[in-house]
């Protein structure tokens, strides 16, 4: 399949990650929006928030165990931080690989905001 975040996964081809285990991967966002700026992602492909099917709801439980820990580790927990999913075209989603961004270290713009 040619999707960029499965061969991430697969390793086939490089980023910077932060975290793996049989579920998902996190890495660092290769143009980062806050000074801390990671994607967490399903091992499995799924498109977006729309394609989660009912066996999938542990690897999404899985993503905010791993973000939560992420926080921590990045040390973002105290001050503070966002985990976004964007889905579908008015979200501006451009990897139809579902993911959480997870952004920290500064003061972050308005969350809801609508260009
Ligand atoms: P979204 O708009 O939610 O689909 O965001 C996709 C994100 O993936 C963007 O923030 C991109 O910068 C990021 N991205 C795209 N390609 C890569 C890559 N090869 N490694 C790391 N991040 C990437
Ligand atoms: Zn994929």
């Amino acid at each position: 399949m040619d999707c960029i975040f499965c061969k991430i996964a697969q390793g086939s081809i490089p980023s910077n990650k932060i975290f793996e285990n049989d579920k998902v991967v996190a890495f660092y966002d290769i143009q980062p929006a806050a000074p801390v700026h990671a994607l967490i992602i399903p091992r499995k492909h799924i498109e977006s928030m729309n394609d989660v099917q009912e066996e999938d709801w542990e690897d999404i439980a899985e993503i905010h165990r791993v973000a939560q820990k992420l926080a921590k580790d990045l040390g973002v927990a105290e001050t503070g931080y966002r985990l976004v999913n964007n889905c579908g075209k008015d979200s501006g989603q451009v990897v139809f690989h579902f993911h959480f961004h997870l952004l920290g270290g500064s003061k972050l713009g308005p969350a809801n905001s609508q260009e």
